[in-house]
């Protein structure tokens, strides 16, 4: 019986560095943090090569975030935290046989996420059989022969489960999703469940599209920018470039966070020093430090105001909506005690923002995990889309909604099929262009999954992308249920937690980045990605492969629906020898692709329809923009409970940790820290570096996480906030959002205690 590895990042044992916030976002210290992760990852050569093609027509995509490109590109089309996920991606070090012969399992997974991170790219297939600790070479035969052999056994296909990371480009989600739903299943989780299923279930209730309404090109055109619930300074970092031209251009940004963030303060764009310009752009005109869980709160009294105010687009809510009265009655029902007590923000304030709001002719509602991660995600959703229709801030110029995506390809994944849930019209649809029927029965979402794996539902799993593991909830829960799993399969380009803690036998396939070339039948190939403005471009990779090992997604999941389902379905090689093909079948199965190749040869790609945005259509239950009504949530906790909030720092995307620099927040050399209000701190006798252990607590279960220094920071009283993956162990899995069933990462309520180790402070 093989020893567990561990499945928690072990505590830091660097030492903990802190410094004085910033109040100023990138500048020249992104531009040196750039060129350092470039020049220590990938030398001289590959830096100048990547940086100056990522991002551009005829380059690839960045795989950090989704934020889109602008129709004229710069020479340097990338920020800090694209250049390190270009680094980190294209590194030197690899990981091949001989790594894993000196290194078994448990002791890799006694490094920290960050360490596991530097080891390098995955450089050719690897199995861990039965029993053993040391992961041994296979060839892509073997391995397919084995996937193939797994699956083929199984009595059904709903025991194995396919997951998907937001990375994954179009046609490859395609053919995995074509290739599944042939084999028998709709069990396909993805990363989206646990960041913007609660937008897309908000957003497709009321205005009919679970996506974004707005152009990159609105921002030029916003009166008003409601930035909510979002850390764009570090997640999508050149939207604050979008941000600074609308300022320019007389627009007025409204920050709504627990957190003073860096990137809402003030921001310099590194490339303005080539012209000589020294001056940096206020962003926010208002930050409005709102209680964790307090936006319903806040939103509501924005509405109440816009009410009072007369702020309302009459002529759009008799035409274009639905529900206006049960709405309008619930906000003026709502006590400004309430409000303001829930909300944590002074009456005087919400004035101040709500007559922001009432002088818009355009406004745009941003927002990111802020709002999606928490039981009410769904309906605060809903109460944006509620103040924005009240103005008919909708399918105008320069207004709209905006939910900003963290993965570069996570709405594009959803679009061509990566979805659990598929409606009726998606799978007509679908039918018609494969030629063949597909399942009906919705399979598991991320939750339902893990729920699955702990009762022994799933004896294969399947991961394209990602690190699940460590991105999920509950994580020592998590790990018991990947352990239940007869075989788990990574799809991955670098080292992570996930393949340290597997099923009984494991199996990593290597695959191309976005970096490197992708040739097939002789001819480089292009794939395509979706921004999180619907448009829809290409991405080539230039790079020679890390590894001649190495396989792109779409040839691993052809050459695997081959060895598995045989050619009865779809001729799966020939559509891989050509990704052509591939978007010819897209063009025939999906809604919106029409004229497919021709058009993503267009220099910037093409929008997807967006009927919102385009016509004013809303292709809701009743045809109209519903308003909603919703009950605010109750956010009292206990007497002397707190509630945690976790989050990224500025030196990791999602689980990659690519340093331990968060620069903004002045954390630095150590990531265990806890973000708390001083008073708090000093109400308790404590004081910075205090050593606490955390207990969270939900529906009378506890879970407990030791070893947290404290960080005295600008967060309101009662709440706290640390990175993840470090906190995802105190969320638990079923305390997830109504209806998106989207983990509450956002709101945890949790207890501190001195920790008995070290009696309680870290020395300096
Ligand atoms: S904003 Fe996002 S997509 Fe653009 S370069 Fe930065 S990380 Fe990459």
């Amino acid at each position: 019986m093989r020893k567990s590895p561990r499945a928690t990042t072990p505590p830091d044992r660097a030492k903990l560095r802190l410094k004085k916030p910033k109040k100023k976002a990138a500048g020249i210290p992104a531009a040196l943090s750039s060129a350092y992760h470039g020049m220590t990852k990938m030398g001289v050569t590959k830096t100048v090569k990547t940086l100056v093609t990522v991002n551009q027509q005829e380059g690839f995509d960045c795989p950090g975030c989704a934020w889109p490109d602008p129709e004229h590109r710069t020479t340097f089309e990338f920020c800090e935290n694209g250049a390190k996920a270009v680094a980190d991606e294209a590194m030197k070090a690899h990981v091949n046989a001989s790594f894993f012969s000196h290194h078994s399992i448990q002791a890799l997974a006694e490094l920290s996420d960050y360490e596991l991170n530097r080891k390098g790219r995955l450089a050719q297939p690897m199995h861990l059989a039965p029993g053993e600790s040391h992961y041994k070479p296979i060839s892509w035969e073997g391995a397919f022969e084995k996937i193939s052999g797994a699956l083929k056994s199984l009595p059904s296909a709903n025991r194995a489960v396919f997951y998907t990371s937001g990375r994954t480009s179009n046609e490859a989600a395609f053919l995995y999703q074509a290739f599944i739903r042939a084999y028998g299943t709709n069990n396909l989780p993805d990363c989206s469940n646990m960041c913007h299923e609660s937008s897309g279930k908000g957003l497709g209730q009321t205005i009919g599209i679970g996506k974004g309404t707005v152009t990159l090109e609105d921002f030029n055109h916003a009166n008003v920018i409601m930035v909510i619930g979002q850390n764009p300074g570090t997640n999508h970092p050149r939207m604050l470039t979008a941000l600074r031209d609308a300022k320019k251009k007389g627009a007025r940004i409204i920050h709504i966070n627990p957190l003073p963030e860096a990137g809402l303060s003030r921001f310099k764009h590194p490339q303005d020093y080539m012209k000589m310009d020294l001056t940096s752009t206020q962003l926010a005109d208002i930050h409005l430090p709102v209680r964790i869980g307090g936006d319903a709160a806040l939103l509501k009294g924005l509405i109440k105001l816009q009410l009072e105010l007369s702020a309302v687009d009459h002529a759009f809510v008799n035409e274009y909506t639905s529900g206006f009265q049960s709405m309008k009655d619930a906000a003026l029902n709502t006590t400004w005690d309430q409000i303001v007590n829930d909300s944590g923000i002074p009456r005087q304030s919400i004035q101040d923002a709500a007559e922001m709001l009432a002088s818009s002719n355009a406004t745009i509602a941003c927002w990111a995990m802020g709002l999606t991660q928490h039981k009410n995600g769904v309906s605060v959703i809903q109460e944006v889309v509620n103040l924005l229709l009240l103005g008919g801030h909708v399918g105008r110029e320069g207004a709209g909604f905006c939910p900003v995506r963290g993965h570069s390809n996570v709405q594009g994944d959803r679009t061509v099929g990566i979805w659990e849930a598929p409606s009726e019209s998606f799978i007509d649809r679908m039918e018609k262009g494969l030629g063949f029927d597909i399942p009906k029965e919705h399979g598991y979402d991320v939750v339902q999954s893990i729920e699955a794996m702990a009762d022994g539902q799933v004896d294969v799993f399947f991961c394209m992308g990602g690190n699940f593991l460590s991105a999920t909830p509950d994580t020592d829960f998590t790990a018991k249920a990947i352990a239940n799993i007869d075989l788990t399969i990574q799809v991955s380009t670098k080292l992570n937690r996930s393949h340290l803690v597997t099923g009984k036998e494991a199996l990593i396939l290597p695959c191309l980045g976005r970096t490197e070339l992708d040739v097939q039948d002789g001819e480089a190939q292009f794939v395509t990605v979706e921004n999180s403005m619907g448009i829809v471009h290409r991405s080539k990779g230039t790079l020679q492969p890390a590894s001649p090992m190495l396989r792109s997604e779409p040839w691993i999941v052809s050459t695997l629906a081959e060895q598995t389902l045989g050619l009865q379905h779809l001729p799966w090689n020939d559509l891989c020898s050509n990704y052509d093909s591939i978007r010819d079948l897209m063009e025939a199965s999906l809604h919106g692709f029409t004229d497919y190749n021709r058009r993503v040869r267009n220099e910037n790609g093409f929008s997807l329809p967006n009927p919102p945005r385009d016509d004013r259509t809303f292709n809701t239950h009743d045809g109209f923009a519903n308003f909603t009504t919703h009950q605010l949530p109750d956010v009292s906790v206990g007497e002397d409970q707190f509630v945690l909030m976790t989050l990224r720092s500025h030196d990791q995307y999602n689980t990659t940790i690519y340093g331990l620099h968060d620069r903004y927040r002045g954390v630095h050399g150590h990531r265990r820290v806890l973000f708390m209000n001083a008073d708090d701190m000093v109400a308790r006798g404590w004081k910075s570096r205090t050593k606490v252990d955390i207990t969270s607590h939900f529906n009378g279960e506890t879970r407990e996480s030791a070893s947290w220094l404290l960080v005295p920071y600008e967060i309101p009283k009662g709440n706290l906030a640390a990175y993840f993956p470090e906190a995802n162990s105190l969320v638990p899995l079923k305390s997830t959002a109504d209806v998106s069933n989207t983990p509450t990462s956002k709101w945890i309520v949790c207890t501190l205690r001195s920790s008995p180790v070290h009696n309680g402070v870290e020395e300096e």
